[in-house]
């Protein structure tokens, strides 16, 4: 009897219920009920008809049913191989079908198999088809893994993947003992690593028909054949430009090696394998891409945002705090002006693994703009636990580094919020601490403060006073101070520094800490700045004798090409001589070493006006640039003159300070001389001229004109 008249014998044997078994064995459908002419074709199977349901007949009683027959000889079963008929398929199904004798009644029982290549098929579909609705990778290749498994019965399979450091990592291997599997995850590639990890470190499969004497599995054999496992069979995992990104194996509990079919599935599965690690390195590099900061590889301000949520989201259950650290590097730009773009940088990159030393588990770090950084702390956080995090944070940033064969230092502003107080939501919280940072900023950098619920009004009033400047000049608000400065040998007033001065209508005499800055922010530096210059050298023009007269110049005031002009154009209608006017800037000027920068310094010193160098020793002070800028005068800051009697450090820099100085030709002031004994201090150190609280505040015009026919007319005449 061939398998077609069988097949037609059931067609016209209306009355036996048939089941139908699919590929892999399961029940998929029955014949209709009794009375009703059962058409069952293998053209029918290979269409996959869906088969009402007959009776209360359960794929497990169907199951059992067979399994009895079938042992106590009562089945006839008939094996069929037919050319599936349906359009372009051209496929062989194989048919098993089974009639047998059961409780009086004949039964059938019909399987049909696609072959491999179909069955392959039908695997790849159903891993293309995941890709696309956006499965993990693990769910992806574990589905894989599966369904391989019910192709090849009697093979393990696993998925291995191969990390940044060539160490294999688990992805999927559903029916291998989870031990073992945990026990492979972290093992280096190598050339005698088993078969998956001398598979990857080869680029070529490799074939183990024995594991228990094979010399690639010496130092991994006890772990797998204590599990039963005999053979392994690996192939590297490529992607489509030949990187190997994993390994891809066969396990079997006997010794021997892989056949034709398993061949073919392999073939399928490394080609399946490869377009789902490349899709998943492309969605995690998406992934990065809009989360992480390219330059540091930390997270971005997007995603600390998300982590604190949950955090936040975390501590409104546990009790807990979350405190966030805004850091700001200080001098950062002069240092990228300085030394240009590709050591910030280096310096950015080092300074987020710094930090990164400082955070837990839990915790977060983001790189949240061009210098700032953010962390967050969690936990039971008292007061003294935040400062201490935030001193530590301090501490790794002010480390030195040796950039170009030099040492640098660099400061932290840092700002802090403590959630929940502050804010319960992520934004507000950067937000305050980052208000908090800036108001470090302004009181001098270099330490934390906390948020204070004022540090908003601030801001807002800081917003005003914006808008009151603008005016300042037209409504003639602005007013210069002097100060003067003394020879320290002839006693006599050398020079007077300009400071300058806001007389604000409503909130009195404002000093120049706090609304310079602002202008150097919102661009009105060079029109204040401007004034002053005409303004001193028309004061100072009319001074008894050649006393000199100092002005200080932001460092903005050098991205004008035009000072040179405004200088030449003040002395010439003022009429005051060059070689009284004093022009004061700080070692950013000279760091940034651009050529504008340089061209002004240039035809400054033509018109024979001085150049001195304020707040020596604050800066980079990098001593090399005084060879190469026509620098006529030192200033040492107030700082060091403060501390040179209670500082070994300050008092020795103050020596070798002045010892350079003189050497070079320079003469030196110390500023912010306030007794008696920093007087004495700085006389007996070699300084040329002082000037402080001690010998004279800053004073109005009158006051000082007064003072200077004072003590110039009756001390001893400059020599
Ligand atoms: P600076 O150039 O270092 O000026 C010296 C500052 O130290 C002045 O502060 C002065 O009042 C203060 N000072 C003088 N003697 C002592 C002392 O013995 N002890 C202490 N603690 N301080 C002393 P002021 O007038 O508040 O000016 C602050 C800064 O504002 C100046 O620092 C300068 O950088 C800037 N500034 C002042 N006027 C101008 C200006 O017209 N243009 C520009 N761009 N900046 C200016
Ligand atoms: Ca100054
Ligand atoms: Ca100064």
């Amino acid at each position: 009897m061939t398998a077609r008249e069988d097949v037609l014998r059931l067609e016209h044997a209306p009355h036996t219920p048939i089941a139908l078994f699919d590929e892999v064995g399961r029940l998929r459908g029955w014949s209709p009920a009794f009375g009703e002419a059962c058409t069952l074709t293998a053209n029918q199977l290979a269409h996959r008809h869906v088969w009402d349901l007959w009776l209360d007949l359960d794929a497990e009683r169907w199951n059992d049913i067979w399994q009895k027959v079938h042992a106590n000889g009562l089945a006839i079963v008939i094996q069929v191989k037919e050319r599936c008929s349906c359009q372009g398929c051209n496929e062989i199904v194989e048919l098993e079908i089974g009639r047998f004798l059961y409780d009086e009644r004949w039964f059938a029982k019909i399987e049909y198999r696609r072959a491999a290549a179909w069955r392959l098929h039908l695997i790849q579909q159903e891993v293309l088809e995941a890709m696309a609705y956006g499965l993990p990778l693990k769910a992806i290749m574990d589905t894989l893994c599966r369904k391989v498994e019910q192709l090849a019965p009697s093979v393990t399979c696993s998925v291995l993947e191969v990390d940044p450091q060539l160490r294999l990592r688990h992805i999927a291997s559903p029916s291998l003992p989870e031990e073992y599997s945990a026990a492979i995850d972290g093992l280096p590639i190598g050339a005698k690593a088993g078969s998956c990890g001398t598979a990857a470190y080869r680029g070529e499969p490799v074939e183990v028909v024995d594991i228990a004497t094979d010399p690639l599995w010496e130092d991994y054999r006890q772990l797998a054949l204590p599990l039963g496992l005999r053979a392994c069979w690996s192939s590297p995992i490529k992607s489509s430009d030949g990187r190997v990104l994993g390994a891809f194996a066969f396990y079997y509990p006997r010794s021997r090696g892989p056949n034709l079919l398993e061949r073919q599935i392999v073939r399928t599965c490394l080609h399946l394998c490869m377009i789902a690690m490349e899709h998943e390195e492309t969605r995690s590099r998406a992934y990065e891409y809009a989360f992480s900061d390219p330059l540091t590889r930390l997270a971005n301000r997007t995603r600390f945002q998300q982590r604190l949520s949950e955090l936040l989201a975390l501590v409104a259950e546990t009790g807990q705090k979350v405190a966030v650290h805004y850091v700001g590097l200080d001098r950062f730009q002069a240092i990228n002006e300085m030394l240009g773009y590709a050591a910030g940088d280096e310096i950015l990159q080092s300074i987020g693994s710094r930090l990164a030393t400082l955070v837990r588990d839990r915790e977060a770090l983001a790189r949240i703009g061009g210098d700032e950084f953010a962390l967050v702390q969690v936990g039971d956080l008292k007061d003294d636990d935040v400062a201490g995090q935030a001193r530590r944070i301090g501490a790794v940033v002010e480390e030195p580094f040796i950039v170009a064969g030099q040492p640098l230092q660099l400061g932290a502003s840092i700002g802090i919020a403590i959630g929940p107080e502050d804010s319960k939501t992520a934004d507000v919280l950067i937000h305050n601490a980052a208000l908090a940072m800036r108001r470090m900023k302004e009181l001098g950098r270099g330490t934390y403060v906390f948020y204070e619920k004022q540090l908003n009004e601030r801001m807002q009033r800081r917003r005003r006073t914006e808008l009151d400047l603008r005016n300042a000049l037209s409504r003639g608000e602005l007013e210069l101070y002097f100060q003067p400065i003394f020879s320290l040998k002839t006693g006599a007033i050398e020079q007077a520094e300009a400071l300058l001065r806001w007389n604000h209508p409503e909130r009195g005499m404002v000093l120049p800490s706090e609304f310079i800055p602002l202008a150097e922010q919102c661009g009105l530096i060079q029109e204040i700045g401007e004034w002053v210059i005409r303004k001193v050298c028309a004061l100072a023009a009319k001074w008894p004798g050649s006393v000199g007269v100092a002005v200080n110049l932001s460092p903005l005031q050098f991205e004008n090409s035009d000072l040179g002009k405004v200088v030449a154009s003040a002395l010439e209608v003022s009429g005051l001589d060059p070689s009284r006017l004093e022009l004061e800037i700080t070692e950013s000027v000279l760091l940034r070493d651009c050529a504008i920068s340089i061209a002004i310094l240039d035809e400054l010193a033509e018109l024979g006006v001085s150049i001195a160098l304020d707040d020596f020793g604050t800066g980079f002070s990098s001593l090399s640039y005084l060879q190469r800028f026509k620098v006529d005068r030192i200033k040492i800051d107030h700082s060091f003159v403060r501390d040179m009697n209670t500082s070994e450090g300050s008092l020795k820099i103050v020596r070798a300070i002045v010892m350079l100085a003189h050497s070079l030709g320079l003469k030196v002031t110390a500023e912010g001389v306030e007794t008696d004994d920093q007087l004495a201090a700085v006389r007996g150190e070699g300084c040329d001229a002082v000037q402080g609280f001690y010998t004279g505040f800053p004073c109005s015009l009158a006051e000082f004109v007064e003072q200077l026919e004072r003590v110039n007319g009756s001390a001893a005449p400059a020599a």
